[in-house]
């Protein structure tokens, strides 16, 4: 049986998965955009990881010829080369790559880097599947270590690579694993000579990472189902699901839920909204005009560019206001800084600028805002007082959703912006995120982050104006929920 290092954790994560995996045509699910952008920042940090073992050799990787990869890192250790870079060997089945192999003395060190910004239980099991390889292969690996991102790292000028990683001796851990390894493939093995096991879905499809078979193996999971109950724990999920209970109408009598679980429940068994005039109004009391409703869009990024960036912190790149007057009167701003250059200043003037002096300012899910603003305000001292005082200006449009002020079966369980607006306006196609060629926050996070790498001029322009487009969109929403509100309360 061969088996690489992926192949190796899928197993351990799911029996089923791996059988699935090698011995049958269905089809996985595709990577979402998110997660190719998590894929090619990965690529990123371990080519830029490389940089703390400068020298090496690198073994060009070639999906069509693993053979040739594996004989060019043969070449090089014979060479007596002590830096390879993507070192790749195969032994009594087992294939695996390191990102890097460093010789010491007359043994190795294997080197595997994660973007992460700490090493998870499933690094452990990635290493020593590496560690058995390559000592079968005839390696004498002497340390296995773990590279990962170090967040408290904050950019000064030129990138600290020493400063931006943090490294972890893991040999300990990757040797006491051998023995659970070799138990792990002789299951496999007999596994893969037989029927596909009879494993249920379970918490274990979303260990390590969200599985690909979901589109299958969740097939016959209704689209409203227990596993959309608003915050329920996966475990207590589980537990309904053990129970034999997968819709939402047959959950016993016996279940106590929080206030949100009972409306969705006692709507999804009448099909009828939820409203509470009372709440609302009180909501639709506290703001005061103009009314600014407004909404950021952020990257983050494992490698900072920016002086005062941290790993993966959230730098606020655009933001999109929509101004509601007294007299009626809809105003709209928006901003959205130059991809080359870091945001966070011009982000903060024209902000400061397009805020009124007074009024509300209407977020969804305002915490994420203020959580921006309080960042600002880190990042600028001469103007900290004035983005602080902002923050006494923040209501949160997302309150009468969250406290039973209005609930509709469509919900489904989630008070996201994405979830409440098409279910309030079905048939909007003005508030149709669909027709948009960016359609999330992530998407937006992701088109921004590599923005500044597109040459061409023409293509930068058009994405720009998706990022508007989408971010406008956003803030239109918010008026749009806030107009709908209104009448609900009979105001
Ligand atoms: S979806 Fe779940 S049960 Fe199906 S193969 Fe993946 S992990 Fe296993």
């Amino acid at each position: 049986m061969n088996l690489s290092k992926s192949l190796f954790v899928r197993g351990v994560k799911c029996a089923k998965s791996l059988w699935l995996y090698k011995n049958s045509d269905i089809p996985r699910d595709e990577p979402d955009q998110g997660q190719e952008a998590r894929f090619e920042s990965g690529r990123m940090v371990g080519d830029l990881a490389k940089r703390l073992f400068p020298g090496g050799k690198e073994v060009a990787f070639d999906p069509e010829n693993f053979k040739g990869m594996i004989s060019q890192t043969r070449k090089w250790l014979d060479a007596g080369v002590d830096t390879i870079y993507e070192a790749t060997v195969s032994a009594r089945g087992d294939f695996a790559m390191a990102d890097i192999l460093k010789r010491d003395g007359d043994g190795w060190e294997i080197y595997e880097v994660k973007a992460s910004t700490s090493v998870k239980d499933y690094h452990i099991l990635d290493v020593a599947f590496q560690y058995r390889a390559f000592s079968n292969f005839g390696l004498r690996i002497k340390r296995a270590f773990i590279i990962h991102i170090d967040n408290s790292y904050v950019r000064k000028g030129e990138l600290d690579i020493k400063g931006l990683f943090a490294i972890k001796d893991v040999t300990h851990e990757v040797v006491s694993k051998q023995g659970e390894i070799e138990d792990y493939r002789q299951k496999f093995s007999t596994m893969l000579k037989g029927d596909m096991p009879q494993v249920d879905i379970g918490p274990h499809c979303f260990n390590f990472y969200d599985c690909d078979y979901m589109s299958w193996c969740w097939r016959n999971v209704p689209e409203r189902s227990i596993f959309n109950l608003y915050r329920l724990t996966q475990a207590k999920k589980f537990e309904l699901y053990q129970e034999g209970i997968l819709k939402i109408s047959d959950i016993p009598e016996d279940f106590r839920p929080n206030a949100i679980q009972a409306l969705q429940i006692e709507t999804e068994k009448t099909g009828s909204v939820h409203v509470d005039r009372k709440k609302i109004r009180q909501f639709l009391s506290r703001l005061s005009y103009p009314i600014h409703f407004f909404d950021f869009e952020t990257f983050n990024e494992p490698i900072p560019r920016f002086d005062g960036q941290r790993p993966y912190m959230h730098i606020p790149f655009q933001y999109s206001l929509h101004i509601l007057y007294e007299d009626g009167n809809l105003e709209h701003r928006e901003f959205l800084a130059d991809e080359n250059e870091d945001p966070r200043n011009h982000v903060i003037s024209h902000m400061l600028k397009d805020i009124r002096p007074q009024g509300s300012i209407v977020a969804f899910n305002k915490g994420f805002e203020e959580g921006i603003i309080k960042g600002l305000a880190d990042y600028d001292p001469l103007r900290k007082n004035e983005l602080l005082s902002l923050l006494e200006r923040f209501e949160d449009l997302m309150e009468p959703f969250r406290n039973g002020g209005y609930y509709h079966p469509e919900f489904n369980g989630s008070l996201s912006l994405k979830s409440v607006l098409p279910a309030i306006f079905p048939d909007d196609k003005t508030l149709d995120y669909n027709g948009l060629e960016i359609r999330n926050g992530g998407m937006a996070m992701d088109t921004f982050a590599t923005l500044h790498l597109i040459k061409d001029r023409e293509e930068r322009e058009k994405i720009r104006n998706a990022l508007l487009e989408y971010c406008r969109l956003d803030t239109l929403a918010l008026l749009r929920l806030y107009e709908f509100l209104c009448k609900v309360a009979g105001l």
